[in-house]
């Protein structure tokens, strides 16, 4: 057995009795004639005293115990009001599990901060450092309760394929890749396979998909893989997709701030209660004017739109009913306002984190759509023909982890948000 407790199981109403804790050393501590082990597992950190222990402090010092060895202690919880979690281990039992054979490249107590890219290189040793653990504890969450929400909204969990032989998005920033004797594409989006899934009569579908996008930018915001959170559903508009992103959105808020407390109290953040806004683009366009901006209907709103927006209105902010000229051609034209269409985003502390739409049911809608984003729609054929066999209306969206994660965890950058990001010119570890 390795270990009878992780360490935050541990309290001083346990004292006198024998446990097996087991985790990397944090640190040796020499303080005059004491010598103190701090053992780490992912829950915390235990003092362990070779004072009084069957290990005595001389043991312990000859023991050669780096920073970062991996160890397992036999030892006795014993109460102490020294100890800042008001007990100590007194150790019976020390082993080495794995002794270092490499150097620890950066320093994990977090005392000398390290570049990001080197903790990257090394992503194993820096999820050593309790906040970045954290970040992915927070992460789970957000996966656990949307995956809870839409079952409890009745929608079927899905798998779509990511190797595809034509675009969703239009032709740009595709993956390509050699797949026999053609060439096939890592895909930008589910929305092909969710819409026909729909279509299909499932009714009510939700995915956690990878997506790939070749955009060669290099921003704090956008990783090349990314993964997203989607939902598609039949007989709804963009109206009744809202509804639903909301109550996503605040469920997700919510149950991390119920049960990674200890998580965001690490990386210093506090949730407040999840409130969201609703604005159309014609009225946000209003409001940003009046507050110097100089935009011009047809134009999309940028970075500081939506950074000013969520000043002017709050954290989390819906924009709906944008020109149909900015969004991608399946977006389903508004009825009684022509120049709009029945697409959405959803900004968190001025930041894009969702988008979505009531898509194109009607072929000849969809064909003209297609061509006034100068597409040609021979492309896009079998899209347009699913639509040709008794589709019913249907809308969904696609909400990004790795953003969600970044403005619940305060990250300024979407790369501490991805176990093993994706950009530019990381391709590994
Ligand atoms: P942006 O305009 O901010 O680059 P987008 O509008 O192209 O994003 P969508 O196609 O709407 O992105 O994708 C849906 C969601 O997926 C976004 O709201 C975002 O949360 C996430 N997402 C998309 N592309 C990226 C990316 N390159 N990096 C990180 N997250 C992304
Ligand atoms: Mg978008």
């Amino acid at each position: 057995m390795y270990r009878t407790h992780y360490v935050s199981e541990l309290s001083p109403e346990m004292d006198g009795q024998e446990v097996v804790i087991a985790g990397w050393v944090h640190e040796v501590r020499n303080i005059g004639k004491i010598v103190f082990i701090l053992l780490r597992d992912r829950s915390g950190i235990a003092q362990v005293i070779g004072k009084e222990g069957v290990v005595s402090d001389d043991i312990i010092k000859s023991m050669n115990l780096p920073k970062e060895s991996v160890i397992r202690i036999r030892g006795t919880v014993k109460r102490s009001s020294e100890s800042k979690a008001g007990f100590e281990i007194v150790p019976l039992e020390v082993k080495n599990l794995n002794p270092l054979e490499a150097a620890i490249p950066f320093e994990v107590t977090g005392k000398v901060a390290a570049e990001i890219d080197v903790r990257l290189d090394n992503r194993q040793i820096d999820l050593r450092r309790i906040e970045t653990t954290s970040i992915f504890n927070i992460q789970s969450t957000i996966l656990n309760s949307f995956r809870s929400t839409m079952l409890r909204e009745g929608f079927s969990e899905i798998r779509t394929p990511v190797l595809v032989e034509a675009a969703t998005e239009g032709g740009a920033d595709l993956f390509t890749v050699d797949y026999f004797e053609k060439k096939a594409f890592l895909a930008q989006s589910p929305q092909l396979y969710k819409q026909l899934a729909v279509v299909g009569g499932m009714d009510r579908v939700f995915m956690v998909v990878p997506v790939f996008r070749a955009e060669k930018h290099n921003t704090v915001f956008h990783l090349n893989e990314v993964t997203q959170m989607d939902a598609e559903m039949g007989f709804a508009d963009h109206k009744d997709a809202i509804k639903l992103l909301k109550k996503v959105v605040k469920g997700i808020i919510n149950d991390v701030a119920k049960k990674n407390g200890m998580d965001l109290e690490r990386l210093n953040v506090s949730l407040s209660k999840p409130v969201i806004k609703e604005i159309t683009y014609k009225k946000a366009l209003g409001l940003l004017n009046a507050n110097g901006s100089e935009l011009e209907f047809g134009q999309d709103l940028n970075r500081e739109h939506e950074e000013a927006l969520c000043r002017l209105l709050g954290e989390l902010v819906v924009v709906k009913e944008y020109p149909s000229s900015v969004r991608a051609f399946y977006s389903m034209p508004n009825e009684r306002d022509r120049s709009v269409c029945n697409s959405f985003d959803l900004i968190y502390k001025g930041l894009e984190i969702s988008s979505g739409a009531q898509r194109i049911h009607i072929p000849e809608t969809l064909i003209q759509s297609i061509k006034e984003h100068g597409l040609d729609p021979k492309e896009f054929e079998f899209y347009i023909n699913a639509f040709r066999q008794g589709a019913p209306p249907h809308a969904g969206w696609s909400l990004g982890l790795e953003r969600l994660t970044m403005k619940l965890t305060g990250m300024q950058n979407i790369r501490e948000c991805s176990l093993f990001p994706r950009d530019r010119i990381r391709l590994k570890p």
